[in-house]
């Protein structure tokens, strides 16, 4: 079953000041910074209930129960958390998605697969520079200059050959309908399986939660193109993402330097300066 986003969720939260809430069950008075009340919780005859509307919280002094605004309506309109967002976002107005609503379900579950395979696959691209059978890739970063921080930083990798990233999801127990929305394979008209990235140097972009959501690959010959990204797909939309955001935000971010490759962005980020991402609607080809 899906749930309500965390997001979702915030957003009811700030929608429902808990000192309007309360003031519906409880007669509350104003006392410094806090208001006080009776408790609904417990009997008594002086306030030890209070509830402060900096902190958005409630906090009895008798019985010590206490808690946000959900806490508190699911509390005294004995209602379990679903009940309790669905009967706060109806006061503030706020419409909330079906839950029963199947499509939806199985949408967000292929999603969530699609997250696992680019994880598994960025981790997979990574390992594989540094073997052996790498040579043209390491040779290439050794121009470049790119040191081992760089590289781990961005998850820099190598893409295999023909389909063995195709057969690594498949032994992973990845099914078919979840490799091709990630649009890490193609399926030919033959019915066989190619990897869409073979041999070619690979830059994870992920958004700003850190979670891989697309791939950039570099040939390291002059064949054309000389860059291919991930189409769009489930998880993955272009103007919405900027290369490098997630690692960019970490630092001083009142200034963010916009270049146009994943290298530039990159080489910058070696010599020091990480305000800077790269822009994924230029660097196709
Ligand atoms: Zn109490």
């Amino acid at each position: 079953m899906t749930r309500y986003s965390d997001d979702l969720i915030e957003e009811i939260k700030t929608s429902n000041d808990i000192v309007d809430v309360i003031s519906q069950y409880v007669i509350l008075k104003r006392s410094g910074r806090n208001f006080f009340g009776l408790c609904p919780f417990h009997k008594e005859k002086s306030p030890s209930f209070s509830v402060s509307p900096d902190k958005q919280i409630f906090h009895c002094f008798g019985c010590g129960v206490g808690g946000n605004v959900i806490h508190f309506v699911s509390k005294i309109e004995n209602l379990d958390f679903k009940d309790t967002l669905e009967l706060l976002a109806n006061r503030a107005n706020i419409e909330l998605p079906t839950l029963s609503n199947f499509e939806d379900d199985k949408k967000e579950a292929l999603k969530a697969k699609v997250y696992e395979i680019n994880e598994v696959t960025a981790k997979f691209y990574h390992e594989n520079l540094y073997k052996p059978t790498s040579k043209e890739a390491q040779e290439y970063i050794k121009k470049r200059k790119l040191d081992n921080k760089t590289l781990t930083s961005f998850m820099i990798g190598y893409s295999g050959k023909f389909d063995e990233l195709y057969q690594l999801l498949k032994s992973k127990g990845f099914k078919e309908e979840e490799i091709l929305a990630s649009s890490l394979v193609n399926k030919a008209e033959n019915g066989k399986y190619i990897d869409r990235f073979r041999r070619r140097l690979m830059f994870p972009i992920k958004d700003i939660r850190g979670r891989v959501i697309a791939f950039g690959g570099r040939v390291l010959d002059d064949s054309k193109p000389k860059y291919i990204n991930s189409p769009e797909n489930i998880v993955y939309s272009k103007g919405k993402n900027l290369f490098g955001l997630n690692i960019a935000k970490k630092g001083d971010t009142k200034k963010i330097i916009i270049v146009e490759g994943y290298m530039d962005a990159i080489s910058l980020y070696q010599r020091g300066i990480t305000n800077v991402v790269a822009s994924l609607r230029n660097s196709s080809y």
